[in-house]
């Protein structure tokens, strides 16, 4: 995952304001005692953290917002006629305040937050949103924008500086900056019922899945899972004073008791209460509201001269069109299907040997699978965790892999301030010594941090601001009891190589300008780098550079590491079919054309499903149209695809390296020089054929899911 100022700006609803200032409350409370007033003296401009308290955020980020406000409308009254120094290049320059305060804020918020952050967090969320809109709907400065876009031709930029320009100008023309005044106010009408609705459809699925919890008094029905899931169960059931026993529903169609519990009929009820949760008929059904919202969203793109959503959206994407994204999943799907269907087979022969009497259904699946996963790929977890002490797996495996890669190297400070003493910092030098970037981890799972592992920056690179990038890292890895050795499963190890890419992506911006360094890359780019470094955690030489007991210091038994390595193959088939379910399911939602009828979601999912030869009874959807949260409810409407896309190009950049030689420097600097280092400053499929000589295909991607069907 990544988080940051371009996730926040991608999330999805453009909430359009009319407001062209913003109020400056905070102005008077914001002086030289703010640690955010000037930048910071330490060594590459890190945030105070020993000098920052809480309530020194809110005056901050009010206050930066007023700047660039100000600073924008400079650009836009400029007497001057508009050049690309005097108004591309100066806009670049301005909210740097807001970036300082902003970064910090939303680094600590999110990893160690307090009531008072959590309020500001709050408070500030739409008025971030209206100040997005603030400098994208302001006419005067689009103009000047515009007026530079024209003459493109005749200024001679260099590449950089011309892709500057596009994405700026794009910007704006995605914003509505190019519409009449009649068609701003339809678009801010669109854009604000969209918004309920999306709030609503969030409000609506949170309680019906809160009522789709599955609850009995039959204890017996729970047969299979063990006494601790049980007093589990009788807990959730007691906290909301019910008798019996409770199971939560989680946001995807399966759930994970289905796995382990051992009675047909309680699996079927608990499937049923998944699939039809948010479908009842009562007032928290999302069906209406899923119509309506793909109707409006159609007739939003048609006004900003897009044949459909999804046009829109994938218009500044590597992808570019649904076409290529359709095209690309279409691919996948005879290998997906054919691969779920044999592990099917696999499941139905379980069955039969135990004269289950029934046909393999979608309730039966996780259940059987697991007994075909423990018989074919056991592994057990305690046996593997010795193997993996947290500090040996970042020092001699995710900092080894990119020393051999790359040729850096890593050195911890002690004297940067930090937001938690859990927090470890390390200056990163280039192959010839020259200071390049720091980096910060926070590994440890904390009660008041976010969920999941990310990455972002608290500092972009850019030369144009004589800035150096400091980025950092953050995980939910058990933290051992004092003097124990943190051990994780292979899973975390993954994670910490994972956010490391995002990392590298960061660590080797070398870009002029900051809108275009490091991760400000498109949504189905930007887990390209980190996906990628992953491959790096089962490479031989680097697994056996960290794999080692943390007792004894002994290698890994091979037939245990045989064991994780083939664990990477289970269940592919199934899981790459219900993946490539959900994100046909987006794509042909937000393909529709504003001319299309009122969809009733039912018969539209069946239809869609079908048509793309992904409706197989016993896999269904990772999500239904109306529990689908990442497109309704969240910013991924028309992007779900992207997770896929990341992984086609991951493999296919892991397969160049395996033909070229593995894990070597020049492989490794080619790839820092051509990708890594060059942010968003070329079209993203342009950049990747350069380096890759081709276009990446979805060949390396079924290799490595184990969806070959040849010698099975
Ligand atoms: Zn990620």
């Amino acid at each position: 995952m990544l988080k940051g100022i371009t996730a926040l700006i991608a999330s999805g609803v453009i909430a359009l304001g009319t407001i062209y200032t913003l109020p400056t409350v905070a102005d008077a409370n914001f002086g030289p005692s703010n640690p955010f007033y000037a930048p910071s003296t330490l060594p590459f401009h890190a945030p105070p953290f020993d000098k920052i308290k809480d309530e020194d955020y809110q005056p901050a980020i009010e206050a930066g917002m007023a700047e660039q406000i100000r600073e924008m409308q400079a650009i836009a009254d400029n007497a001057a006629a508009p050049t690309f120094e005097n108004t591309l290049v100066v806009m670049e320059k301005t909210g740097q305040l807001f970036q300082r305060a902003t970064a910090a804020f939303d680094a600590v918020s999110g990893a160690n937050t307090y009531p008072l952050l959590q309020k500001v967090r709050a408070e500030e969320a739409p008025r971030r949103a209206a100040h997005d809109d603030a400098i994208y709907l302001n006419a005067r400065l689009f103009s000047r924008v515009a007026a530079v876009y024209k003459q493109r031709e005749s200024l001679k930029l260099d590449p950089e500086s011309l892709r500057l320009l596009e994405v700026t100008y794009d910007k704006f023309i995605r914003a509505g900056a190019n519409l009449s005044e009649a068609d701003k106010a339809e678009l801010k009408k669109l854009n604000e019922e969209l918004s309920t609705l999306s709030n609503t459809f969030t409000t609506k699925l949170l309680a019906a899945t809160k009522d789709g919890a599955y609850v009995t008094t039959d204890q017996s029905a729970l047969a299979g899972l063990s006494e601790e899931q049980i007093a589990v169960a009788a807990q959730a059931a007691k906290s909301r004073k019910l008798e019996g026993y409770l199971l939560p529903l989680q946001n995807t169609t399966q759930q994970p008791e289905l796995g382990s519990l051992s009675v047909r009929a309680t699996r079927e009820a608990i499937f049923e209460k998944s699939w039809n949760r948010a479908e009842r008929g009562d007032a928290n059904d999302t069906r209406d509201i899923v119509s309506r919202m793909a109707q409006l969203r159609a007739r939003r793109a048609q006004l900003l001269g897009y044949p459909n959503h999804a046009a829109w959206k994938l218009g500044d994407q590597m992808a570019k069109t649904p076409e290529a994204a359709l095209k690309f999943m279409d691919a996948l799907v005879p290998s997906a299907t054919a691969k779920a269907v044999s592990e099917a087979k696999d499941i139905q022969n379980v069955i039969d040997a135990q004269k289950g009497g029934f046909t393999l259904q979608p309730w039966d699946w996780d259940f059987y699978s697991e007994q075909v996963r423990k018989a074919k790929y056991d592994l057990n977890e305690a046996e593997v965790k010795p193997y993996f002490e947290l500090n040996n797996v970042l020092e001699n495996g995710v900092f080894y892999a990119a020393e051999q890669l790359y040729g850096i190297t890593f050195k911890e400070r002690k004297d940067i301030p930090v937001y938690h003493p859990d927090v470890r910092v390390f200056e990163v030098s280039d192959a010839d010594g020259k200071t390049l970037a720091l980096f910060y981890c926070d590994y440890f799972k904390r009660d008041n941090k976010n969920g999941g592992a990310w990455m972002s920056n608290f500092v972009n690179q850019s030369k144009l601001l004589g800035m150096l990038p400091v980025v950092f890292n953050v995980a939910n890895l058990p933290k051992p009891a004092p003097g124990e050795p943190a051990l994780i499963s292979f899973t975390d190890v993954t994670a910490m190589f994972h956010e490391f890419g995002h990392a590298l992506n960061g660590i080797f911006a070398n870009t002029e300008y900051p809108s275009l360094s490091g991760t400000a890359t498109a949504r189905d780019f930007v887990e390209f780098p980190s996906q990628f470094n992953e491959h790096w955690a089962l490479y031989p030489a680097v697994f056996v550079h960290y794999a080692k007991h943390y007792k004894t210091g002994a290698a890994m038994p091979p037939e245990l590491a045989a064991k994780v390595r083939r664990a990477q193959t289970f269940n592919q088939g199934y899981k790459l079919t219900e993946l490539l379910a959900a994100a046909e399911l987006d794509m042909q939602w937000h393909t529709l054309p504003a001319s299309a009828s009122l969809q009733q979601p039912d018969a539209f999912e069946k239809q869609a499903l079908e048509k793309t030869h992904l409706l197989l009874t016993a896999v269904p959807p990772r999500y239904r149209s109306s529990y689908f949260s990442h497109i309704w409810g969240g910013g991924y409407s028309a992007s779900y695809y992207a997770y896929l896309w990341s992984e086609m190009l991951d493999d296919d950049a892991y397969q160049w390296f395996e033909d070229n030689g593995g894990l070597t420097r020049a492989s490794g600097d080619r790839f820092r020089q051509m990708v890594l280092s060059r942010g968003n400053t070329q079209d993203l499929a342009k950049m990747y054929a350069a380096w890759r000589g081709k276009n990446p295909g979805v060949e390396p991607m079924m290799k490595y899911r184990g969806l070959r069907q040849s010698g099975q």
